[in-house]
């Protein structure tokens, strides 16, 4: 919650001395350490740093002119990563780096279960699709963007104007900034956006990443819990080419040497401490409408926590009878458990709070306050209805849709087969005009998660995933019928006529072949039409499915983006209350403390764990499979100098009140000073409700501690290359 509260003029008094003690309150509040925000960096300025116990200024953070620490803090992947060294070492979590080492993985060279470490440079592994990205400036292009629409325009219209006005901004931005990538960001929904330059580094490699047994210590019991025991982190190296630019993968590259990295403190840490993050969170919802959330509760996330929760059996059962396939899934596996239990959590949260009945509660609040406002009514009085008209139609086709959005990601021959048509289609527009993925800009990339995806293909798990949907696709309602597979299945034997079509489809076609798939792609629709390959046949009877889908989804869009902007601008007038935007994949600051919680009545858990938990806990069987030399080095208490004095022991994760979501993954935990302390890496199982409503009472991140990870680097991994690399100096 922002402390610069601003107070409405012409208001009668009695407001504004509520307003005040609101204001003080707020303070007070905030002075105990802990502020909702993950504030943008033109928020800086306007932060009080040093009265939350900060001894950074705004300008040790972000000083494009001479250096601060954003110039160390990288986006790597759908993750955060800090550099640590002057040779581009770069931290952040194993979760991270897994599909980069599961890729590299074979049943006989399995580094997922046995961890990578690089004996130096040239044994570095690369992590081929993975980049880099630094923040270097930002720009507001705001009305350069809202200047393309007019107020004649059809929502779908709308959405097309913004993504093309971006993309013209884009291209001059990337013009004017040789070798640096540009995007433009929504702040708030059709309100504001943001131009960013990035340093774009397109040579990854991967250094040190822990056995699973360590990094993934707790498998799915402990994901999202505390206390916690995991050693979630990997090492990275970014690289470039020898006169310094960015460049793609080469043996002559040099490493990448960054303009500032992060000093590694593994001094104390305890209960108390201020600290903060600076990183890149993905996606939170803060400022939406009791409509958009019962939306997600009754409809989106029990749909896909149950698909995943079946999709996880099915690859299970196919990795227990055959390593190979066991390697493969691995990552998938991994993702999909991450977001399964993030939404069975986040219902729990929801029905616990009764979320949707406040936000309703809120939203009738603002109806009749919109109402009662003749200056407010014309601009706000049917944004609620409007939003409601919207979530009732996406119920009514749910079903229809998520069957068609989740059968093109889940099965990979049909998404193989829709992804070769698009390219055939959109290959031949001018650049400017084709769908983001296909710009010549972000092909390459496209290309690499292709190749990717079949490089993990598990043909027996397909078949039974296309057999599940082909299966609801036969029970979906009159008015939503996918015509292809009625076509295909009919209306009755549906199940053997689906077992028959898998039967002949799977042998028949290529599309299994990554290589024969990425020698087609690009192909026109005629040529690939000449294959007489079934998936490819299938698809081209879908296409005008997705077609009709992905414009019900532009028009949608361009319309909820307009009422979610004027939901939340009605909302902040209402509330008196400045919002911070939510997280959008660009930078944010957030701050706090070290500090525990009492994830329910009676109970309260502390926030630092140390290396005795971790023995407490292991069993010997996966996912509590300790390595034999961590024991050995316990049983020792063979800590060298990263023993807490307190706790006399090893630490190995903190918590704290500091807003985080996904994206902060691998995001420094740093101290008052900015100093590196540990890598933040989960939220608290309670704490993932945050995402749409942030309280300080259950909002609580994780780290590892970085002690954990030099000692687990040094001592345990020999790697002690590393730790000097970083400047920590002996760890003994
Ligand atoms: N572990 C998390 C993730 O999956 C980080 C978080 O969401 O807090 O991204």
């Amino acid at each position: 919650m922002k402390t610069t509260l601003s107070l409405g003029s012409g208001r009668s008094s009695l407001v504004g001395m509520v307003a005040l003690v609101l204001f003080l309150g707020l303070l007070l509040h905030g002075s105990a350490g802990a502020d909702e925000g993950m504030y943008p960096l033109s928020e800086l300025s306007r932060l009080n740093l040093a009265a939350a116990g900060l001894k950074v200024t705004a300008a040790d953070i972000f000083d494009p002119a001479h250096g601060g620490l954003v110039d160390a803090i990288v986006k790597i992947g759908g993750c955060t990563g800090s550099l640590i060294s002057p040779e581009g070492l770069v931290i952040t979590n194993h979760h991270c780096a897994f599909g980069v080492i599961q890729l590299a993985s074979t049943p006989e060279k399995d580094y997922i279960r046995d961890g990578f470490l690089a004996s130096g440079s040239s044994t570095e592994l690369p992590a081929q699709g993975l980049t880099i990205r630094i923040t270097e400036s930002y720009t507001d292009v705001s009305a350069e963007v809202l200047g393309a629409l007019s107020d004649t325009m059809k929502f779908s219209e709308r959405s097309k104007a913004v993504s093309r006005k971006i993309k013209d901004i884009v291209a001059k931005a990337e013009t004017d900034n040789p070798g640096k990538r540009a995007e433009v960001s929504e702040m708030f929904p059709g309100k504001s956006y943001v131009l960013f330059i990035y340093t774009f580094l397109r040579d990854v490699r991967a250094v040190y990443v822990p056995p699973r047994s360590v990094g993934e210590f707790g498998g799915e019991f402990d994901n999202w819990v505390w206390p916690r025991h995991t050693g979630d982190f990997a090492f990275m190296r970014a690289y470039v080419a020898p006169d310094g630019s960015p460049a793609d993968y080469s043996p002559n590259n040099v490493p990448y040497r960054p303009k500032k990295f992060l000093r590694v403190n593994p001094g104390v840490v305890e209960d108390g401490d201020k600290v903060f993050i600076l990183g890149y969170p993905g996606r939170t919802f803060r400022h939406r409408s009791s409509r958009y959330l019962s939306y997600e509760e009754d409809v989106r996330m029990p749909y896909i926590a149950d698909l995943y929760r079946w999709e996880i059996s099915v690859m299970e059962s196919a990795g227990e009878e055959d390593p190979p396939a066991a390697i493969k899934t691995a990552a998938r596996i991994k993702s999909l458990s991450n977001v399964m239990k993030n939404y069975r959590s986040k219902l729990e949260g929801m029905k616990r709070m009764d979320l949707v009945k406040a936000r309703r509660d809120d939203d009738r609040a603002l109806q009749q306050f919109i109402a009662a406002d003749p200056s407010l009514s014309p601009e706000y009085g049917r944004v609620l209805r409007d939003l409601e008209g919207i979530y009732n139609s996406m119920r009514e086709s749910a079903d229809y849709e998520m069957t068609l959005r989740y059968m093109r990601s889940s099965v990979t021959m049909i998404g193989t087969a829709l992804m070769l048509l698009d390219a055939a289609e959109e290959l031949r527009k001018p650049d400017m005009e084709r769908e983001s993925e296909f710009m010549e800009r972000n092909l390459a990339a496209t290309r690499t998660g292709l190749a990717q995806s079949l490089k993990n293909y598990v043909e027996g798990v397909d078949q039974v995933f296309l057999r599940e949907f082909f299966l609801d696709a036969s029970e979906l309602g009159d008015a939503h019928r996918i015509a292809p597979i009625d076509t295909l299945i009919g209306t009755s034997n549906i199940e053997s006529k689906t077992d028959e079509f898998i039967a002949e489809a799977y042998p028949a076609t290529r599309l299994g072949d990554s290589a024969f798939v990425m020698s087609v792609f690009g192909l026109s629709a005629d040529t690939l039409k000449s294959f007489n390959d079934p998936f490819l046949h299938l698809a081209l009877q879908l296409r005008p499915l997705y077609r009709a889908l992905s414009d019900t989804q532009a028009e949608r869009d361009g319309a909820l983006t307009k009422l979610d902007g004027e939901y939340a601008d009605a909302r902040s007038r209402f509330l008196r209350k400045d919002f911070i935007p939510d997280a959008n994949g660009t930078i944010r600051l957030t701050y706090g403390s070290i500090r525990g919680y009492s994830p329910a009545d009676a109970l309260y858990a502390g926030p630092i764990t140390t290396i005795k938990g971790v023995i407490e806990k292991t069993t010997g069987r996966e996912p509590f499979n300790t390595p034999a030399k961590v024991v050995e080095l316990y049983k020792k208490r063979d800590f060298g100098r990263l023993a807490s004095r307190k706790l006399n022991t090893l630490p190995v994760c903190l918590l704290y009140n500091l807003d985080t979501t996904g994206g902060n993954s691998g995001s420094p935990l740093l101290n008052a000073a900015g100093e590196l302390v540990g890598v933040n890496f989960d939220r608290a199982y309670g704490a993932t409700i945050n995402d749409f409503a942030w309280d300080e009472s259950y909002s609580r991140s994780i780290a590892v501690d970085i002690r954990y990870v030099l000692w687990m680097t040094a001592k345990v991994a020999g790697a002690e290359y590393l730790t000097s690399e970083m400047g920590v100096g002996a760890i003994d």
